[in-house]
């Protein structure tokens, strides 16, 4: 790969137990590199050590052992833990948990002022981050008044106004509703095309089908990796270890067994729609 923007080497990551029980090996020696500017979901099950691969992504955890490269950077070198913090932004499942101010526009501000950015350059900032979100209006606003939708786009402004290279969302749709979830969808893809690298931890499998790589994690390694007509093509092998495929991927299968022909490589609705209008 050409130009990485992160590179995990031999990444083990254990949480230690409490007395008497053994560490949990959440992470078991993955090996990855994320390419500048792509789009990566990461699929699989409960448990499967999703969650704490983003979590060593930005330095929030530490590895036992291996290595987590941000920009070169290696994420252990305290004295560059803000560059890596800045460089690769979170937005997480719950968006009440990441919401810390009474008005909306001060909780964009929050990551800003603490990187002790002028407050002309906030200003800015805070303003195009809102923009980007389509909650400008809103800005005046207590987050506990907004929709669950709503919150989550203001912690995605947050993320957004520490002019991040990298954003890792973890689950980001999961507690939003359908109407919710196409807005936070919509402004994902955006910013990956305006050149932000996206890693997106799902359970939808849909929301995986417009992402330029899929990688499957299970019991803490990646089990498999490839684009989304790739991954999605094996079916069987998905369902196998208890994770859905996108509709559209489950539909064609069914016509294949009445012994309709159709591509194998159709992933979205869309395709499938297209396919069977042309
Ligand atoms: P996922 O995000 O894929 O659901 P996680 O990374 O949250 O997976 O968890 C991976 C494993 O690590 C699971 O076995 C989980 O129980 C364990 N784990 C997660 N967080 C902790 C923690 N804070 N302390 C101990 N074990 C944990
Ligand atoms: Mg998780």
């Amino acid at each position: 790969m050409n130009d990485s923007i992160l590179k995990i080497e031999n990444l083990i990551f254990e949480y230690a137990q409490y007395e008497d029980g053994e560490n949990v090996r959440a992470v078991d020696d993955v090996s990855l590199e994320i390419e500048r500017g792509s789009f990566t979901a990461i699929i699989g099950r409960n448990g499967s050590g999703k969650s704490t691969l983003a979590k060593n992504i930005n330095g929030l955890l530490l590895p036992t052992s291996g290595t987590v490269y941000v920009n070169g950077i290696d994420t252990c070198d305290e004295s560059q833990i803000w560059e890596v913090r800045q460089t690769v932004g979170m937005v997480f499942q719950n968006p009440d948990n990441q919401l810390v101010s009474t008005i909306v526009e001060d909780d964009v501000a929050f990551g800003p002022e603490n990187m002790g950015i002028a407050p002309e350059e906030i200003r800015l900032r805070v303003d195009e981050a809102l923009k980007a979100v389509g909650m400008y209006e809103h800005r005046k606003k207590a987050p506990h008044l907004l929709s669950g939708g709503q919150k989550q786009r203001i912690a995605i402004a947050g993320a957004i106004a520490m002019k991040p290279e990298c954003i890792v969302f973890d689950e980001p749709t999961a507690m939003l509703d359908p109407s919710g979830r196409r807005d936070v969808m919509n402004i994902i893809k955006d910013l990956n095309k305006e050149g932000i690298t996206v890693v997106l931890i799902t359970h939808f499998m849909e929301e995986a089908a417009s992402a330029d790589r899929v990688i499957i994690m299970d019991r803490g390694v990646i089990l498999a990796d490839g684009t989304p007509q790739e991954i999605f093509k094996e079916s069987d092998k998905i369902r196998e270890i208890n994770l859905d495929v996108p509709l559209a991927v489950n539909l064609a299968d069914r016509l294949r067994k009445n012994g309709i022909d159709v591509p194998q490589n159709i992933i979205s609705t869309e395709e499938l729609i297209e396919w069977v209008l042309s």
